[in-house]
């Protein structure tokens, strides 16, 4: 693909996490039992008026103003009409002309090839609140094959659309640009970011155009994409098919598709459905959102450290190396975690190193996330002092390391129960150094004749003879002295 670039814009459909709807009280409580979190409001009954929820309109400003966006001080909620029977009014509340906020962007990093770094900002056209619609269930019923049933719980859960520019280039960027955008969201504490549960939700844009053309070519909208592994799937599928048709002399029709996880293609969408005509026109039901400027100027400072910012700071202040500075950083309870443990160590990088290897190694194999770890921060900071004060050796805090993670007990304790302390005595090692070398002649024999690499299996032999306690330094002087005869 080297004759044609692609052009890309997401729509990203990110949950509120209030804990009631956008326009009435009812709880937005996931995996409640089915129809129990609704009211008139919500099940559209006639006779009844939406009234907008604060802390919604809170959350969205959050998300704006941590975006870069200008929030707008007069909004306008709409009427998108169309028919289906999750949408109980035929109607869905949105905005259209007049939304929340615009023109934000986004900044991301993506590694080189070479190992550098490059910086990118991906552009916002929109951000605007809108009321989700119900869930249509075909499946795991008793009569799933015949019928199709409705859960209207999720109906009325206040979300916000994020409408990117046209300004990703690549599916790597697509990825690294919902990954930013999603760490941010959970930073704010605005969306709990959780794909799975559909807190997320996300459309892609894609076009192809001859490689330096200014103008965009005909662009296709991609639904269903309920992972980021399957964005970057259906965008490269997408890139692939598009470029395809223009080479074989064909051409890229507008349209809707959806794509197929199972077998990795994109499929256009029944046309019936494609003709939409929303109708949109101002909701007569709700006056216009009014948001003043003293109160985004209150939530501006509000704002928590950023992801961005937050990885300026590992990398900078703290020194750790980019790639550990933008693991730690992009999850913020990792972040909180990584902190912790890097005072309590006063080593920033031994800090990094422990936890995105060590813990976060075992906590993956074990499938738990970073709250729930066994090893507190403080813990892995006092660790940190035993191996920098010389008391234990590097290879012993592993072992420690791993009853820590079994047993949850501190690394003094275990070090004392277990007598794990390093042996820096230089008595003992030399006593070692000289079984070793009295036991080897032939190795000995190597080593003087020049073979200095020889000195490495000796290093060996007496960290086995000291159940590998032994200080590595002290050995090394000690062997060296010894050897030299
Ligand atoms: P609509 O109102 O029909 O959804 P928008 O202009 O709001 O259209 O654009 C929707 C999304 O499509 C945006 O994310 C935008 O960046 C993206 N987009 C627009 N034109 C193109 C194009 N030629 N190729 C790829 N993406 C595009
Ligand atoms: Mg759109
Ligand atoms: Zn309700």
């Amino acid at each position: 693909m080297t004759d044609f670039e692609p052009v890309i814009g997401l729509e990203v459909h990110a949950q509120l996490r209030t804990a009631t709807k956008i326009f009435c009280g009812c709880p937005t409580t996931f995996g409640a039992p089915p129809n129990t979190n609704v009211c008139p409001v919500c099940l559209g009954l006639p006779g009844v008026l939406p009234v907008l929820n604060r802390t919604a309109v809170e959350y969205a400003v959050k998300a704006a103003v941590a975006t870069g966006c200008r929030v707008n001080p007069r909004s306008l909620f709409a009427r998108k009409n169309y028919f289906y029977p999750d949408l109980p009014k035929g109607y869905q509340i949105s905005m259209y002309e007049q939304p929340l906020a615009e023109k934000g962007s986004v900044p991301i990093e993506l590694e080189e090839p070479g190992g550098g770094e490059r910086r990118k900002a991906i552009g916002l056209i929109r951000i605007h609140m809108e009321e989700d619609a119900g869930k249509l269930v075909h499946e795991g019923m008793p009569d799933s094959g015949t019928r199709s049933y409705v859960d209207f719980n999720r109906s009325g859960v206040p979300l916000i659309e994020i409408v990117s520019a046209p300004d990703i280039s690549s599916p790597e960027e697509a990825h690294a640009y919902l990954t930013r955008l999603r760490s941010i969201l959970v930073y704010l504490e605005v969306c709990d970011g959780n794909m799975e549960e559909g807190s997320l939700r996300c459309d892609a844009n894609v076009s192809v155009r001859p490689r330096g053309a200014a103008a965009f070519g005909t662009r296709v909208e991609i639904k269903n994409l309920n992972s980021f592994r399957n964005v970057v799937r259906a965008i490269e599928y997408e890139i692939e098919r598009q470029a395809e048709a223009v080479r074989s002399g064909g051409k890229v029709v507008q349209e809707t598709r959806l794509f197929d996880a199972d077998r990795g293609v994109t499929e256009p969408m029944r046309s019936k459905e494609e003709a939409m005509d929303y109708r949109y026109f101002p909701e007569p039901d709700l006056p216009p959102l009014l948001v003043e400027t003293p109160w985004v100027e209150k939530i501006r400072v509000s704002l928590p450290e950023l992801p961005a910012q937050r990885r300026e700071r590992f990398a900078g202040a703290l020194g750790l190396p980019p790639r550990d500075a933008a693991f730690l950083a992009a999850d913020r309870p990792l972040a909180d975690f990584f902190e912790e443990a890097a005072r309590a160590a006063g080593n920033p990088r031994a800090a990094a190193n422990w936890i995105s290897s060590e813990l976060i190694g075992r906590l993956n194999a074990a499938r738990r996330g970073i709250a729930a770890s066994p090893v507190r921060p403080s813990s892995i900071g006092a660790l940190i002092r035993l191996i920098d004060d010389g008391t234990i050796s590097g290879k012993i805090a592993k072992t420690v390391f791993d009853e820590m993670f079994e047993s949850g007990a501190e690394p003094g304790a275990i070090v004392a129960a277990r007598g794990l302390v390093q042996i820096s005595d230089e008595g003992a090692i030399l006593a070692a150094v000289d079984r070793v070398i009295a036991e080897n002649p032939s190795q000995v024999e190597t080593y003087r004749k020049g073979k200095a690499a020889a000195l490495g299996w000796f290093v060996g032999q007496v960290m086995k003879a000291t159940g590998g306690k032994a200080s590595p330094a002290v050995v090394n002087r000690i062997l060296k002295e010894r050897l030299q005869g």
